[in-house]
């Protein structure tokens, strides 16, 4: 399959375009100046902007073809306790982790609709369904994107089009370095399989969920975070 995984210069986003690449994929990842990894194609985008994306799908389409599966992986925290929390920097993460997600997939519906073929995946979080102390607005974000997914997954399902969501838990990547030490030993406390995920983790999931076995899975999440977030 023809896929654009968005953030694919580092992290879990890195990890996905990777392990696509590796099955035999054809590879685009999205960065902001930075290099994506081996085997996997660049182009520009800023999931803030509309024109940004428009642009990249736009040149996936003229050097490559139409994208046929979409990877919205790209976002940022910038949490706060809620007492402290601006309303700016409460949309800067909505704008990213939401709407920047529903501008990707949007604009990868165009041609999926007319192959009445596709597939979707959003990466989620394991927070966005137990909630996190001073993240209200990561955790409304990825919250918000399971409603995108299955909202998309009856509006669409009828064209061949599946949507789910990968809800990493604690994953070992910058992001995660930026939580406190405090907040790292109270998580590895509460996590039935006393670590962390590994990117590959996440990526196994995503390649999965392009495979023909996961022809029938819509609308659905994924945890895949050591089952810190079961039962929600
Ligand atoms: P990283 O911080 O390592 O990477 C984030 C990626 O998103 C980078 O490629 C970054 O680009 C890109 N990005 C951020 N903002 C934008 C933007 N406006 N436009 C385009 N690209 C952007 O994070 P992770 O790999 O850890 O996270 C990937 C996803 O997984 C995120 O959605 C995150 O919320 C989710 N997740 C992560 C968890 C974790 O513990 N790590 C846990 C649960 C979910 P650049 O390099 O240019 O900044």
């Amino acid at each position: 399959m023809r896929v654009l995984v968005t953030g694919a210069n580092r992290g879990i986003g890195a990890a996905i375009a990777s392990r696509l690449s590796a099955e035999g994929h054809t590879v685009w990842g999205t960065h902001r100046g930075a290099a994506v990894p081996d085997g996997v194609r660049g182009v520009e985008c800023d999931v803030t902007d509309d024109e940004s994306v428009d642009r990249a799908f736009k040149l996936v389409e003229t050097e490559d073809g139409p994208v046929e599966a979409v990877i919205a992986n790209a976002g940022i925290t910038e949490d706060g306790l809620v007492m402290r929390m601006s309303t700016a920097q409460f949309g800067r993460v909505i704008d990213t982790n939401l709407t920047g997600v529903f501008r990707v997939v949007q604009r990868a519906t165009r041609n999926m609709l007319k192959q009445r073929a596709g597939r979707i995946v959003i990466i989620g979080s394991a927070s966005g369904l137990s909630g996190m102390p001073g993240q209200v607005n990561y955790t409304a974000a990825k919250a918000g994107v399971v409603g995108i997914a299955r909202s998309l997954a009856r509006e669409l399902g009828s064209r061949g089009i599946t949507a789910n969501v990968i809800a990493p838990g604690f994953t070992e990547t910058d992001m995660a370095e930026t939580v406190s030490a405090k907040m790292v030993e109270t998580a590895l406390s509460h996590i039935p399989l006393g670590r962390f995920g590994t990117p590959e983790e996440i990526a196994a999931a995503a390649a999965f969920l392009l495979s023909p076995d996961a022809g029938y899975i819509t609308g659905t999440v994924i945890n895949v975070d050591g089952g810190i977030g079961m039962g929600h």
